[in-house]
């Protein structure tokens, strides 16, 4: 199996606080990988690298064919290309207020990628019916619970046509009984077999729906493996710890 991220020695410091001091981990593509750690260990900055958000100060990421090497110059062009090799999914939908679900949907790809409208159009109903959502096409986000507006935020990622989904915290935000919903939207697309980068705190969903696990903290990968070690056997002692403080 190939690997569809490559992630090679990123390295981000903010002022003088280094958050990651050398992380380094690949993605099998077809495959769904966990990140856990505790708050402030440098996951959202993981997450926001792999995007650009936040372009790293050094190493490297590959996307399928797309590679930015961080330790030279990055023009904005390239980091354009990059950043279009991967959707993101925030804590906070953020989805655009005043547009209705569909045209939340279609922005990206009409405005951004310059696609056919209709095209787009169709697209988004197919991606809303995935999140079970194309009922609540044209009513607006103020409309909608937490959790349908999580999974309209999906359906808005995914019809950018990215590579590599990226989920930080996607269900933090929502009360409890949101939170299934939301989950069961991103386990049906681990079955699609997309291939996906999810930081949680959900270390049942965690176990249910992970190919690999990562455990970070101090900037660093402490612990990698099969959800099966890692969250139930880890053979380090700080994740160790850290599963008992959140368990
Ligand atoms: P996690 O997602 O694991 O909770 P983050 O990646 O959000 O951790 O943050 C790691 C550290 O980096 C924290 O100490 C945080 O305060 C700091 N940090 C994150 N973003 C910024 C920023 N834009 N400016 C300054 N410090 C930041």
């Amino acid at each position: 199996m190939t690997d569809l991220l490559e992630v090679k020695s990123l390295k981000k410091s903010f002022g003088a606080v280094e958050v990651l001091k050398d992380v380094s981990f690949s993605v099998p593509s077809g495959t769904v990988t966990v990140i856990i750690g505790p708050s402030g260990s440098g996951k959202t900055t993981v997450l926001r690298a792999l995007n650009a958000l936040d372009p790293a100060d050094g190493g490297r990421i590959r996307i399928g064919d797309v590679a930015v090497d961080f330790d030279s110059t990055v023009s904005p062009a390239q980091l354009r290309a990059f950043r279009a090799q991967s959707g993101m999914v925030f804590q906070q939908h953020n989805l655009f207020p005043h547009k209705t679900v569909l045209q939340n949907v279609i922005e990206g790809p009409v405005i951004v990628q310059k696609r056919a409208r209709d095209e787009a159009i169709a697209e988004a109903h197919r991606l809303l019916d995935e999140v079970g959502l194309d009922v609540k096409s044209d009513q607006y986000p103020f409309q909608l619970s937490g959790g349908q507006q999580q999974r309209v935020g999906i359906a808005r990622a995914l019809a950018l046509r990215p590579k590599l989904m990226l989920f930080d915290e996607p269900t933090s935000a929502l009360d409890p009984e949101l939170v299934g919903e939301v989950l069961a939207v991103i386990k049906g697309l681990a079955a699609e077999g997309w291939t996906m980068v999810i930081v949680t705190h959900e270390i049942r969903f965690a176990e249910q729906v992970a190919d690999e696990v990562l455990f970070i903290e101090g900037g660093v990968v402490v612990e990698r493996g099969k959800p099966a070690t890692v969250l139930r056997n880890p053979t380090e002692a700080r994740t160790r710890q850290f599963l008992q403080r959140i368990l």
